[in-house]
């Protein structure tokens, strides 16, 4: 037990590396991913941990967790997700978020395959920060020209599609990047969904403009 306890010791953010597999479990468990795509990470003083390449979440130790520095360089037994590049960027950019969910959900996929964003048929997709979801331009995965893409199309919002490939959430928390992962995949099937039976028409700049201020007090006490 002893000798147990050292070991956690020394890898460090037991808790949150523990945290980040449930995440990636759940985010399969939930329907918004399959499989070893997708990856998940959260954020670490001059860093991040993150879920290793290819391997089955539900395989996933504390230990086969990385450690990815702001520099790039990879601390652990395993090779960080092929996606580290947007991971590093995302936390470099933007100070406040706190996790990274990207997943291949289902519609958001498929939407993403027709490089279709996500525009404002339903208030919902205030949800991400603004008037639309945007779907960032095909790069090949694992590249940095795939992260300076999807970078342009978080631009102002927590959430984007990623053309052929997925989409990606961000959070304060990983609770919060996963709840928003399973709120873009709603969406995302609703809207392709709306698209069977009729063209949707969309929400005004203005109207989105009072849902984005409606969201401000939302939920909060
Ligand atoms: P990793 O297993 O390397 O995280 O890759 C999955 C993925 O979704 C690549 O875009
Ligand atoms: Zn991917």
């Amino acid at each position: 037990m002893a000798e147990r306890r050292g070991t956690a010791a020394r890898l460090g953010h037991r808790g949150l590396r523990d945290q980040v597999i449930k995440t990636a479990r759940r985010m399969n468990a939930l329907g918004v991913n399959q499989g070893t795509s997708g990856n998940v990470s959260a954020r670490v003083r001059g860093g991040f941990l993150i879920t290793p390449s290819g391997l089955d979440y539900d395989r996933t130790h504390p230990a086969d967790i990385v450690r990815v520095g702001g520099d790039g360089r990879a601390a652990g037994r395993r090779r960080p997700s092929s996606e580290w590049r947007i991971h590093r960027d995302i936390y470099a950019a933007r100070a406040e978020v706190k996790a990274v969910v990207h997943s291949h959900a289902m519609f958001a996929t498929t939407l993403a395959c027709l490089g279709r964003s996500i525009p404002a048929f339903h208030y919902m997709v205030a949800v991400a920060g603004g008037a639309d979801i945007r779907c960032a331009p095909y790069a090949t995965f694992g590249t940095q020209a795939l992260s300076d893409h999807a970078l342009a199309a978080l631009e102002g919002r927590k959430a984007c599609l990623l053309a052929y490939h997925g989409m990606i959430c961000l959070g304060d928390s990983l609770a919060s990047a996963l709840a928003l992962a399973v709120e873009v995949e709603t969406l995302a099937a609703q809207y392709w969904r709306a698209l069977q039976i009729g063209k949707p028409t969309v929400l005004s700049k203005a109207e989105m403009a009072r849902v984005l201020e409606q969201f401000k007090g939302y939920g909060k006490p």
